[in-house]
């Protein structure tokens, strides 16, 4: 039986970080991921910029596209609203390049990658946890971080973080005129009204743009539907040429339970942490993977095993701002239109992506009156 110091169970951004910094202190660590890679995942693909604070290698050759603007439009409104915020520099990635240069980065420091494994169970000893595969393998190592998604077998099994969440699906158009890019290519465009408690969504990319509709309801009878309505506003999007859809689940949290054991960890997906309000996740996959690694290795070292103090920060750092992600939810999906079109919450939308400010702060714009109007009203 193959023994490790730490078995990483999923190469998402969330597995690949704490590989990375796993490594790098010279932990004999395996990333083990089921997918041959690169692979491609159901996703935007869009980054907040501030994941560079986070990263401590450059993914500059990763970004397709810097997206300065950001359109808004409502099914029940002809009118959309179109700016272009101070500081708004949203960084468009595709899924299948950037999560692979990540896993290089990890197998650069030293990880061990084992890919096309699936993980089926993992069972925790006072001493060791073990990992078996689908090729009948079973691996030992003192720590295991679950980091396997939205369906996590880690999670499962340990029986931590097991709440329901949303779902969407996305696709990538290939225009017939690739003009369209140079149109539609510095902004990403939002609709609204036409799915309940989410949006739909287009993000240019180098030659594409990925189209897609999510909900934080668990449950969406007809979203096919909905999503051809969504698109129905742009001929270039019925033009196009459409990959595969891909749909998938967007794990959020209410409650702040458990996310470790004394030799398990989760982070993303598989610990639930995506942004009640925006579905955002790879930043905080890669946030979790860090702040994973930083807690581990020490209580790893001092007492052999982990106490609680991971799940401590990350309910201190994510979920509690993420109740009020969910209150900003909740008030913004009442009347988006209302919302989108003072420039005061672009500013704080803008701030809020960039991570310079949290969502308990958002709330204190929304509730500030006079909100100034004002916006450059292209359409
Ligand atoms: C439609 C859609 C659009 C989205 N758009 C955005 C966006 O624009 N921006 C954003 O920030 N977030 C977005 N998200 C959320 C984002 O995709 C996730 O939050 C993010 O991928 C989480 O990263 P992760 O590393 O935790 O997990 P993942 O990226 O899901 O990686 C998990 C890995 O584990 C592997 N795995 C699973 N089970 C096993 C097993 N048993 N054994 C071995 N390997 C296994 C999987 O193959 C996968 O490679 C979107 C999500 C969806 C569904």
């Amino acid at each position: 039986m193959d023994r490790y110091d730490c078995v990483i169970v999923g190469a998402g951004p969330g597995g690949s970080t704490f590989a990375r910094n796993s490594a790098r202190k010279g932990l004999k660590t395996l990333l083990i991921e089921k997918e041959s890679l690169p692979r491609n995942k159901a996703c935007g693909g869009a980054l907040s910029p501030a994941i560079r604070h986070l990263l401590d290698f450059d993914h500059n050759t990763m970004v397709e596209r810097v997206v300065r603007g950001v359109t808004f439009f409502s099914r029940d409104e002809s009118e959309d609203r179109t700016f272009y915020p101070d500081g708004m520099a949203v960084e468009m990635v595709s899924r299948k390049d950037f999560d692979n240069y990540l896993v290089r980065r990890a197998v650069d420091a030293g990880t061990i990658l084992a890919e096309k494994t699936r993980v089926t169970s993992v069972k925790e000893s006072k001493e060791y946890v073990t990992v078996s595969t689908d090729g009948g393998d079973r691996i030992t190592a003192s720590i295991v971080v679950g980091a396997d998604g939205a369906r996590s077998v880690v999670a499962g099994n340990t029986g931590l973080a097991k709440e329901p969440g949303g779902l969407g699906f996305e696709v990538e158009v290939y225009p017939r005129d690739r003009g369209v890019l140079d149109e539609y290519g510095d902004r990403s465009i939002f609709g609204f009204g036409f799915i309940p408690k989410g949006y739909g969504w287009i993000f240019p990319k180098k030659d594409h743009f990925s189209v897609g509709i999510g909900t934080t309801w668990n449950h969406m009878p007809g979203i096919t539907s909905l999503y051809r309505q969504f698109t129905s506003r742009f001929s270039f999007l019925k033009e196009g040429c459409e990959s595969d859809r891909r749909g998938w689940f967007i794990p959020y949290t209410r409650n702040s339970g458990p996310l470790n054991t004394r030799r398990i960890l989760l982070v993303g997906d598989s610990a639930r942490l995506t942004d009640p309000f925006s579905g955002e996740g790879i930043y905080y996959a890669v946030l979790s993977g860090t702040i994973a690694a930083q807690t581990a290795f020490d209580e790893l070292q001092q007492h052999g095993r982990l106490s609680r103090a991971y799940t401590k920060v990350i309910t201190r750092n994510i979920i509690k701002d993420f109740a009020y992600a969910r209150l900003c939810s909740d008030i913004f999906y009442a009347a988006p239109s209302f919302f989108y079109r003072r420039s005061r919450v672009i500013r704080a939308l803008t701030m809020l992506s960039n991570k310079e400010i949290r969502y308990r702060d958002i709330l204190k714009e929304l509730h500030k009156n006079g909100s100034s109007t004002e916006s450059s009203g292209k359409s």
